[in-house]
């Protein structure tokens, strides 16, 4: 590493499918970030989703990058490798009383807000979907324990205004968009832990960003309210906090973005198509000067 080393820059798929040019482009930004400044480039694997990611698609997720040219750091951090990361922020959430069980199946979230709507107290959506309306908000003790001990099946809420309160006034950099403050609030009482896996999405970025030492976060635009509840878990955390840089999403032809279920455009079908990876950047719209 260069002693001026100081940008740490990472790009972290999730291995439910494989990796498609909206995927080359954001790594490509990731790396490149890294470039300008003399920095380092990671790679992470956000596999906590047991249940979609498959060890084909994480092995040809570094041969695909690979292949385009791309070069980062080792060891590659695996999510699921590092359980114990994300168990000890929850047991730090805890003990400041900010988590709380939540039993509620999707369909009991939503007969609730259809009850609500219209009334005054409905709640707005939030980034990822309807805000929790606080259904399980105010179990008790005995009521709690009774439906674990029933095997009922819960995800772990963050208290988001109690959070809030214990953090204070936030604020974050986007290095394009400038100074934001941070407002958590519109996510609600987001998950912190899922039915399925003892962290979440949320959790587990900020926990391995501050672990692997990035210093700059690249990501798409559409994660960019995200960043507001990460910052949140970092100050309640007490982890450094990061700047970021959201990028545009790339679009086919059709004007939407890229899916992993859009075969035809993964970089694997445009290798097996016989395209070079000149032609796979061109694709991603990156110049030629500023390519691998
Ligand atoms: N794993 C996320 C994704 O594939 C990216 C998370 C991030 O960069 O913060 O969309």
């Amino acid at each position: 590493m260069s002693p001026k080393a100081s940008i740490i820059t990472r790009f972290a798929p999730s291995p439910t499918g494989h990796l498609h040019l909206g995927h080359a482009y954001s790594a490509w930004f990731a790396w490149h970030e890294a470039q300008t400044g003399s920095g380092r480039f990671l790679l992470r694997v956000e596999d906590i989703d047991r249940g979609r990611c498959r060890p084909d698609f994480e092995k040809a997720i570094h041969e695909d990058l690979a292949w385009l040219g791309l070069t980062w750091e080792t060891p590659v951090r695996r999510q699921s490798d590092h359980m114990t990361d994300y168990s000890r922020a929850l047991v730090s959430l805890t003990l400041k009383q900010l988590v709380y069980p939540c039993f509620c199946t999707r369909k009991d979230i939503a007969r609730e807000i259809e009850a609500a709507a219209g009334a005054p107290h409905a709640l707005p959506d939030g980034p990822d979907g309807p805000v929790y309306p606080g259904i399980c908000r105010g179990l008790g003790f005995d009521e709690v324990e009774n439906r674990k001990a029933a095997g009922e099946a819960f995800c772990l809420r963050l208290r988001m205004d109690t959070a809030i309160s214990l953090a204070g006034p936030l604020d974050w950099t986007d290095l394009d968009r400038g100074r934001q403050r941070a407002l958590p609030e519109i996510f609600g009482d987001v998950v912190i832990a899922r039915k399925d896996t003892p962290t979440s999405y949320h959790l587990a970025v900020t926990v391995d960003d501050a672990l692997q030492g990035v210093t700059r976060v690249t990501r798409g635009d559409d994660l960019f309210e995200a960043s507001h509840v990460h910052r949140l878990l970092q100050a309640l955390l007490g982890l450094p906090a990061p700047e970021y840089r959201h990028h545009g999403l790339l679009t086919g032809a059709d004007g939407k973005r890229f899916a992993k279920r859009d075969k035809a455009q993964t970089i694997r079908s445009l290798r097996e198509t016989g395209k070079t990876p000149a032609e796979v950047w061109d694709l991603a719209g990156v110049a030629r000067d500023q390519r691998p």
